[in-house]
């Protein structure tokens, strides 16, 4: 595919742009990166701390259903939370393989293992689904916000609920969280898949009752048919991953909740124990909500890095060139199938490239055969099984110490030696838990080089 015209414009900058149409690794700084309080400040921010805590009380009704419906959320009493896991040998492994300086505490955020759609879709997808069904009951007078949301199971609502069709369009995960969380409470379903998308997926969709239909082309097509047919039927509901509010504040609810979490290990995050995060991104949904609720409640004290494959940078370049959800990577000459296919995103959501703008402190690109790698080192280390496209994470700690760029952030950020050896680092393991046996067989045994 020919490179376009403004994408060669770009290239022809060299650094990053360069970098990126050569396929290689590399750390984008964020050039428009701004305090906390300035951004809040300047550009009055879209979502407010009062739309993520009503997003949070919207989970919290709905708790009793979840409770009662999948008994795997009982721990958490309804509420869909995943585990803080230290992964200290995971660390030492890494610092060995990779001759590299990780300091500070090593955590694993396991949204890999999330309950119901078992990767972070489940914050997002399913929080959305459930405001659509509350809206529709609401509307109807089937329920009030102060009844026992239990209701929600009883046969009369999956009734009422079998009248309105969702889509939505997906690379994989999105697709199995709204799938099967719509075609729980009732929803007819279709999901639209693009052509990264695994069999497995699919399969596990149709054996739901979803209708799922094939696009022998990327995630952005897959999106586009998906909202044209749903906009020709009234009673049905797009979830729309590139633009959507819903689905934002579903990821950035995760924020208060890690919050929590840290306190009770008694973990400190202030000025002098500074917290860095690592989010593998696809389309920017998922990270760039959990970017926006972490800054909101951290500021300045977080530092929130995405991670993309080397042939999928949609964000990265979205944000780089300000032309947002108008790139695309095909412009500059990426049109490879990614392994990482939850992160197969050829044009980032626009919404995210600008809410995120001046809060995200850069973004990494990493091979597909790293992937499997730092896959197979997890699982050696810690005994955990995330998915390829959640190892995107483990470039950050690796490479953001040694490499220029990234050394540059840190004492542009007054991030000294002592800080970072007072900090914490999360990778956010995105997803895995649904993940077959058979398939795992097939990812421990791909070695791809690079
Ligand atoms: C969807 C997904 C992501 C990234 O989310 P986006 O909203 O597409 O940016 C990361 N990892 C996995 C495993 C995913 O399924």
């Amino acid at each position: 595919m020919a490179i376009r015209d403004y994408a060669q414009e770009f290239i022809n900058r060299g650094g990053i742009f360069r970098d990126i149409a050569d396929r290689k690794e590399t750390l984008w700084i964020n050039d428009k990166y701004l305090p906390f309080e300035m951004v809040d400040a300047v550009t009055e921010l879209v979502v407010s701390d009062d739309d993520i805590a009503d997003a949070a009380r919207r989970l919290e009704r709905f708790a009793p259903y979840i409770r009662k419906c999948f008994p795997e959320t009982e721990a958490d009493n309804g509420l869909i939370e995943s585990p803080l896991e230290e992964i200290a040998s995971m660390r030492d492994t890494l610092a060995a393989e990779y001759s590299a300086d990780i300091p500070g505490r090593f955590f694993l955020k396991m949204d890999s293992h999330l309950a119901i759609a078992g990767s972070v879709k489940a914050r997002g997808g399913i929080y959305e689904v459930l405001k659509h069904a509350e809206d529709l009951a609401l509307e109807a007078g089937m329920i009030t916000e102060d009844d026992n949301y239990e209701r929600f199971a009883d046969d009369d609502m999956k009734e009422f609920f079998g009248r309105y069709t969702v889509q939505v369009g997906s690379t994989g995960n999105l697709g199995l969280s709204i799938g099967i969380m719509s075609a729980f409470l009732g929803f007819k379903v279709k999901v639209h898949m693009s052509a990264d998308a695994r069999q497995w997926k699919k399969d596990l969709l149709r054996s739901k009752g979803v209708e799922v239909i094939e696009y022998e082309d990327d995630y952005s097509k897959a999106v586009l048919e998906g909202r044209r047919d749903s906009d020709m039927d009234p009673s049905s509901y797009f979830v729309d991953d590139e633009y959507s509010v819903p689905l934002f504040l579903g990821y950035a609810v995760a924020a208060g909740r890690l919050k929590g979490q840290l306190e009770a290990k008694g973990i400190t995050v202030d000025k002098d124990h500074p917290m860095i995060v690592y989010v593998p991104c696809g389309v920017g949904g998922a990270p760039g909500g959990v970017c926006y609720g972490l800054k909101r409640v951290f500021k300045d004290n977080v530092h929130v890095f995405f991670c993309e494959p080397t042939l999928y940078p949609s964000v990265l370049l979205g944000m780089a060139t300000d032309m947002h959800n108008a790139v695309n990577v095909n412009d500059f000459g990426l049109n490879e199938m990614s392994e990482a296919d939850g992160l197969a995103c050829a044009s980032p959501s626009g919404f995210v490239t600008r809410i995120d703008r001046n809060l995200v402190s850069g973004d990494f690109t990493v091979e597909d055969g790293r992937l499997y790698d730092f896959m197979r080192s997890l699982k050696e280390t810690e005994d955990i099984l995330i998915e390829p496209s959640s190892c995107a994470a483990f470039i950050g700690p690796v490479t953001l110490t040694k490499s220029e760029a990234g050394r540059g952030y840190l004492s542009a950020h007054g991030l000294t030696e002592d800080k970072l050896n007072d900090c914490i680092q999360i990778c956010w393991a995105t997803g895995g838990r649904l993940v077959p046996d058979e398939i795992w067989d097939k990812y421990m045994n791909t070695h791809i080089t690079y």
